[in-house]
């Protein structure tokens, strides 16, 4: 008998706002990676063990 898994795509889209500059773009909610700001060097985005701490105002879900 198998069973087969399938994973559900537990990663999101976020459209994020840079707090200083306003500047908007959009990032993966399980971000690895260190996320900065286009415009003005900012970090928006620091990756952690399970999920991206998000440093920046969400501005709507993907
Ligand atoms: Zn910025």
């Amino acid at each position: 008998m198998k069973k087969k898994m399938i994973p559900s795509p537990k990663t999101k889209f976020l459209q994020i706002k840079c707090i200083k500059c306003g500047k908007e773009r959009n990032v993966f909610s399980a971000s690895t990676t260190q996320i900065k700001c286009d415009g003005c060097g900012q970090i928006l985005v620091h990756p952690s063990a399970s999920k991206a701490v998000i440093e920046a105002k969400i501005v709507k879900v993907l």
